[in-house]
């Protein structure tokens, strides 16, 4: 029934493996006029060593906020993937 003989062939796809630590920052802004913004960024490490910082600045105008998925994908950018997002039609 069963050789021993014969063997396994078991084939591993080796991918290199690494970390993605990302620590989410926020900031707020109250102003008089336009109430409260907030806005959010974070630190990247890649196998502890610091390759990203989005400092998340909330302002009235022209504030700078980086969402999670956009920490990610920056950062898989930078470890040289190549991410393509397509937006999709909607159905109607
Ligand atoms: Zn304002």
């Amino acid at each position: 029934m069963f050789d021993s003989s014969q063997g396994y062939h078991i084939f591993y796809i080796v991918a290199a493996e690494v970390k993605i630590e990302i620590t989410t920052l926020e900031d707020t802004h109250d102003c008089e006029t336009c109430g409260s913004s907030w806005a959010s960024g974070g630190i990247v490490e890649v196998d502890g060593e610091q390759i990203l910082y989005k400092e998340p600045v909330a302002h009235c105008y022209a504030g700078e906020s980086y969402s999670v998925t956009e920490l990610l994908i920056l950062t898989l950018q930078l470890l040289g993937h190549e991410v393509v997002i397509d937006v999709g039609s909607s159905n109607v």
